[in-house]
């Protein structure tokens, strides 16, 4: 496919061959016993992913929002408090969520490109009385790396649920809900866990499913309500058949074939091969003269970079001329800096040859655009970072 460009957004991502093939594979029933098998192994399989020994697996058809919504719906009645930890744009949207389904909330919002002061989050919980708070692992669009570990010890120790949007984090960075004290962590299939769009995926401690159970109303959304999902799950995972809406079968075979392959490759190995392509990333877009939008690397991600353009390069002429260069990459999204910056996604299945490919790329589009710099310094600042 020589004319096909290299996509190197925060997702969707690049897949794997063997992770396309499955999904291209003829559909079954969704009772047929190699489905009942591959679904039941896929739930066991996201379990251990989200590091939750006795957390309940969901897999639902529908994306990363939905996520959001079924975590929000299933927690919150009507005069719950609910604090949301916001670094971007998705904190912004959970926040509107929550709001859906009758909670109050309070925002704990640094600069963009900052990370929560911690004192000011303890604070703001111990003033409150929050039934949840919710922390945006890696909001995408400041490709802000929030603490998650810090912030959900103080959602503890304030007695809240913690609840962790991680659909640009789970698959690429570190996220142990077991030894985090985390209640519900959600992510969709198009990102680090490596396959196409199309299902969420969101693990429950017993805790959140102990919250779903003292509610005294009904869960206010009908597809989002976990009472529906529960037995479905339940039943698949004993490698039994339930219904209540038809799973994405497909997508499904596609996501375990995915899970066995994350899991092979090791948690801790998969994350450490996160920074390290990362570190590739930052370093060539540094020596490119080119300034991120976190403000710092501690709390940048892993799963993405979010490089400013540099003055007189505008997004308008710099992201077509890369996509000119044969990798497509996406622009801004937070509202107050939009047109200041682009985004470069690297997870999932994402290798050093990828990586070069796209600084090279990002080289040829400024140059094309008058940009004076010296030619190669972010290939080679990569390079040195893989050559260790
Ligand atoms: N949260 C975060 C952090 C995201 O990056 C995204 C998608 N970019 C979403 C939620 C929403 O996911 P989706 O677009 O699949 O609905």
């Amino acid at each position: 496919m020589k004319n096909r460009s290299l996509l190197m957004i925060p997702g969707p991502i690049e897949f794997d061959p063997a992770v396309l093939s499955a999904l291209g594979a003829p559909t079954t029933g969704h009772l047929a016993p190699n489905f009942i098998e591959a679904f039941g192994q896929a739930l066991e399989r996201t379990r251990t992913l989200f590091q939750c020994k006795e957390g309940q697996p969901f897999v639902l058809a529908g994306t990363g929002t939905l996520g959001m919504d079924t975590a929000c719906a299933n927690l919150v009645e009507a005069g719950d408090t609910a604090l949301v930890v916001n670094t971007g744009y998705f904190g912004d949207r959970i926040g509107t969520i929550l709001e859906r389904y009758g909670a109050k909330v309070t925002h704990v919002r640094p600069a963009v490109g900052a990370h929560p002061v911690l004192d000011d989050v303890e604070r703001t919980l111990k003033d409150g009385k929050f039934k949840l708070m919710t922390i945006t692992h890696v909001d995408t669009s400041t490709g802000v790396l929030a603490d998650v570990k810090s912030l959900a010890a103080l959602g503890r120790k304030y007695r809240a649920l913690v609840v962790v949007d991680g659909v640009c984090s789970v698959a690429g960075e570190e996220l142990d809900m077991d030894a985090w004290g985390v209640d519900v962590a959600f992510t969709a299939s198009q990102k680090a866990v490596g396959v196409p769009p199309g299902l969420a995926l969101l693990v429950a401690s017993p805790a959140a499913m102990s919250a779903l159970k003292a509610r005294k109303t009904p869960v206010g959304s009908y597809y989002a309500d976990w009472n529906n999902w529960l037995p479905v799950m339940q039943a698949y995972e004993a490698r039994k058949s339930a219904y209540f809406g038809t799973p994405a079968v497909n997508l499904v075979f596609a996501l375990n074939v995915s899970l066995g392959q994350i899991l092979q490759e090791g948690l801790e190995a998969r994350f450490a091969r996160h920074v390290r392509i990362s570190r590739a990333v930052k370093a060539g877009i540094a020596a490119l003269g080119l300034g991120q939008v976190p403000l710092g690397d501690a709390i940048a991600a892993h799963t993405m970079t979010a490089p400013r353009f540099p003055a007189g390069v505008t997004g308008a002429d710099l992201i077509p001329a890369i996509s000119k260069a044969g990798v497509t990459l996406a622009g801004g999204l937070h509202a107050e800096i939009k047109n200041e910056y682009f985004r470069i996604g690297h997870m999932g299945a994402v290798t050093q040859g990828d990586v070069l490919a796209t600084l090279g790329a990002i080289e040829t589009g400024l140059a094309a655009c008058g940009y004076k710099f010296e030619k190669g310094a972010g290939l080679s600042a990569a390079v040195k970072i893989f050559a260790g």
